[in-house]
């Protein structure tokens, strides 16, 4: 057993059933305080541990909004669970070339991670929710953070739950899955808020779907293979795909505007990823193919350009993000 497994035996034992919402909350807070999740050692790799473009092109579409909201000296520049911070160093290096000045704020609940984004961006500033940060004009950036946020499921309107079956964790109903994640929904109205109330731009990356509807999309991958999402808890990383009606939803429910949902290989398409590529394969040729490589990765169908999807979410008094219809 892992030693989080033990510890929601007890729990289960003491407290009774667990929602399928407790569980996925107790095991991704154990899993991300434990460990660097990331990359080839690790269990799953993300779009900016595949190529410097990825952070590079948000750090463009965050300094031409700002440029053109009129370079506010107060804005800041925001990341929700920025892992590595490898998206970070990468999109500030565009922001500073761009005359971006501004200070950098961190929401990170996991020591081991906090410590890396660190060594990354020295400089930056954390915090544990996203209601801490300053209320200033936000360039925020969350890519993969909101599948990590729990979800419920209902069967029949009825909530679903982990129980204790011949020794071993199992759910306790099976049929029609309908999702939903109150926190999602909160993480995004908190953002919005702080939008609608001091100005600035937010663009969220995930995978997801855009028409809301049935199914089990609760998931398990370790290794870089997807796994049983009742084994080894806290040992692997639980997520679920976002819903982005609901987000688009709560958003607007702040006062915000947003933009058109996009797909991630349409959506860096349009911001002009094949001419990046194209400049850092000139200038390094030796590393021609690896970028080539990240490029499709990045935005090829088969890969991660269809399954992960873009939404831009803006106070309504600052332009609307580049590179979305
Ligand atoms: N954005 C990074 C990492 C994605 S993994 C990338 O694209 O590479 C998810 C990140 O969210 C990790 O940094 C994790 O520690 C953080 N995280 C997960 N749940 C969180 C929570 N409830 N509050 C703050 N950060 C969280």
């Amino acid at each position: 057993m892992t030693p989080l497994e033990r510890a929601l035996h007890q729990r289960i034992k003491a407290e009774g059933p667990i929602t399928v919402e407790a569980y996925m909350e107790a095991c991704n807070s154990y899993y991300y305080s434990t460990r660097d999740p990331l990359g080839v050692g690790g269990d799953f790799t993300t779009a900016p541990e595949i190529s410097q473009m990825f952070g590079e092109l948000v750090g463009a579409t965050l300094t031409d909004c700002w440029t053109r909201a009129g370079s506010p000296t107060d804005a800041i520049y925001v990341e929700l669970g920025p892992g590595r911070g490898t998206l970070a160093a990468d999109a500030l290096r565009v922001m500073r070339a761009g005359g971006f000045t501004g200070e950098v704020h961190f929401v990170e609940t996991s020591p081991v991670l906090r410590e890396l984004q660190r060594a990354a961006v020295p400089d930056a500033h954390w915090h544990e929710t996203i209601e801490d940060l300053p209320a200033r004009p936000l360039l925020l950036i969350a890519n993969e953070f909101l599948d990590a946020l729990a979800i419920h499921q209902h069967v029949e309107g009825i909530e679903r739950r982990v129980v204790i079956a011949a020794g071993g964790l199992t759910f306790d109903r099976d049929g029609e899955i309908v999702e939903s994640s109150p926190a999602r929904d909160n993480a995004v109205s908190a953002i919005s808020t702080c939008l609608a109330a001091k100005g600035g731009v937010a663009i969220i990356v995930d995978y997801g779907h855009a028409p809301a509807g049935p199914g089990d999309t609760l998931q398990a991958v370790r290794d870089h293979r997807y796994a049983s999402v009742l084994e080894k808890p806290g040992e692997q990383d639980l997520t679920a795909h976002v819903d982005f009606q609901a987000v688009a939803r709560s958003a607007r429910e702040a006062g915000v505007s947003v933009t058109s949902l996009m797909t991630q290989g349409d959506w860096l398409r349009a911001l002009g990823i094949s001419i990046r590529g194209e400049a850092l394969a000139r200038a390094n040729p030796k590393r021609r193919e690896e970028i080539e490589a990240g490029l499709h990765r990045l935005t090829s169908g088969e890969e991660m350009g269809e399954l992960f999807k873009v939404i831009g979410v803006h106070a309504p008094n600052w332009p609307a993000p580049p590179g979305f219809e």
